[in-house]
């Protein structure tokens, strides 16, 4: 566990039946679900399409009162970035590298990408960046 991505700051309140844990982006993103039903997940720089075991790098962030990441663009081997360009004040932001992966759902007879081998290349924590 790394714990440079856990901070006090960016925990929330515990308040009724909600339990608060701390983990880990890895542990977090990993399993994500990605892309969309027809198992299409499509680079956001050159539009090619990312296959099932391709590499990809995906920006994902997180707002101050969010409890959930959101996946915003995915880029594929060629258009790689590795920084997050402009950090935003009061939202988490990472970039990651991981392994497209699919997941079966025998029970519903369906399958959907997720994120797997994730491997955290930048972070930008709540505290940091330029007010939007
Ligand atoms: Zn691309």
């Amino acid at each position: 566990m790394n714990d440079d991505y856990v901070h006090p700051w960016d925990q929330p309140e515990a308040e009724g039946t909600h339990r608060t844990v701390q983990t880990t982006l890895h542990q977090t993103l990993t399993g994500l679900p990605v892309g969309l039903a027809t198992l299409d997940v499509i680079c956001s720089a050159c539009k090619r399409a990312i296959q099932e075991g391709d590499h990809l790098w995906v920006y994902a962030y997180r707002a101050a009162d969010d409890p959930e990441w959101l996946l915003t663009r995915c880029y594929c081997e060629a258009c790689a970035v590795d920084e997050i360009e402009t950090p935003t004040l009061g939202t988490s932001e990472t970039l990651v590298e991981a392994r497209l992966d699919v997941v079966a759902i025998t029970s519903e007879q369906r399958h959907h990408l997720c994120l797997g081998a994730v491997d955290v290349r930048a972070f930008s924590p709540l505290t940091e960046g330029a007010r939007p």
